[in-house]
């Protein structure tokens, strides 16, 4: 007997009626480097879908979109064309596409770098020392318009695997490649001596949807819920006492989103100092929020942040 036997045909269909016209595709990357990190955002952000195992298709149970599944290599041209409103997706493939697609938010995962790395003893130091020779890379668009800029044209050998062995092998001098540690790199014996492209992973949104007004007004509630959760990821809560009189040595290192909240203690002359304070500054700021005579700091995590 087949388990789906047991299953009422009604339980498949979505919680929330499908307006189609509101109804927006975002696409994915199935099974890859930026997938964990995208399910977990999306699933941070509320929607409510199932994304086990090698489903093609989710439709949220709880918001308008509907998540599909793919090679990340086929979504620029999946959201350039319009098959789907949007996607998220690393920028070197963007860049290498060169798809018509409006970048609407860089989502602080999947950081990489698209490079040029010649062999650790080779003669190169620039890339304009590769005129005149061969570059194999999986970029080729990418490549050969970076050279094109430098007033360059080496060889481009378009290769889709393994780029990195091309130089070991006699195949090239030099390569095009995405790194993100540099171990592959130094695994290979190969040296970076130029960087063509600063990437991460990107909301891409196609032009048209974001003219239509019902589109745009489901991207916008998108956008909005992404950048809450971006922003408490970049932030921490902090509460603090301190002594009056040390109130403007501490503002001067936390001036808050707009300004610290501070309220008076049952102790004469003492305060408590509430603010938020950003990751990257957070140790050096505790530091020096002592030195100016904050004691009992306490912190946490922000869920969401709406600025
Ligand atoms: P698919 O099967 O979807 O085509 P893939 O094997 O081509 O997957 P992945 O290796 O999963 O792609 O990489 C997906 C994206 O992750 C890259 O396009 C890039 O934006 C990002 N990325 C982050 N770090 C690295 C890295 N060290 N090497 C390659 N890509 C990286
Ligand atoms: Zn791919």
């Amino acid at each position: 007997m087949s388990s789906s036997s047991a299953r009422p045909a009604s339980a498949a269909k979505p919680l929330v009626a499908a307006d189609d016209r509101h109804r927006l595709k975002l696409a994915v990357q199935r099974s890859g480097r930026l997938t964990d990190d995208t399910l977990a955002l999306l699933h941070a952000i509320g929607l409510e879908f199932e994304s086990y195992g090698q489903r093609l298709f989710s439709h949220c149970r709880n918001f308008p979109l509907s998540i599909l599944y793919g090679r990340d290599d086929d979504i620029p041209e999946y959201v350039g064309l319009g098959t789907v409103d949007l996607g998220i997706v690393g920028r070197n493939l963007i860049h290498e596409e060169g798809v018509e697609v409006e970048e609407l938010l860089p989502l602080g995962f999947g950081y990489c770098s698209l490079i040029v790395a010649v062999g650790r003893d080779a003669p190169f130091q620039v890339p304009s020392d590769l005129a005149g020779c061969k570059v194999a890379t999986s970029y080729p668009n990418s490549a050969r318009r970076y050279f094109a800029e430098l007033g360059s044209s080496p060889e481009i050998i378009s290769i889709s695997g393994s780029v990195e062995v091309a130089p070991a092998m006699g195949l090239a001098d030099a390569i095009v490649e995405l790194t993100a540690t540099g171990s592959t790199l130094m695994l290979n014996d190969l040296r970076p001596i130029a960087t063509v492209l600063e990437s991460e992973a990107v909301l891409v949104a196609n032009p048209a949807s974001l003219i239509d007004p019902a589109r745009r007004a489901t991207i916008d509630r998108l956008l909005m819920r992404v950048k809450a959760v971006r922003a408490a990821r970049r932030y921490k809560y902090l509460m603090m006492n301190a002594p009056e009189s040390a109130l403007p040595a501490i503002r001067a290192v936390v001036p808050g989103l707009k300004a610290p909240t501070i309220v008076p203690l049952a102790e004469p002359g003492w305060v408590a100092v509430h603010t938020a304070i950003e990751e990257e500054v957070f140790w050096e700021s505790i530091e020096r929020l002592r030195a100016a005579g904050a004691t009992e700091i306490l912190v946490s995590s922000l869920e969401k942040l709406m600025l």
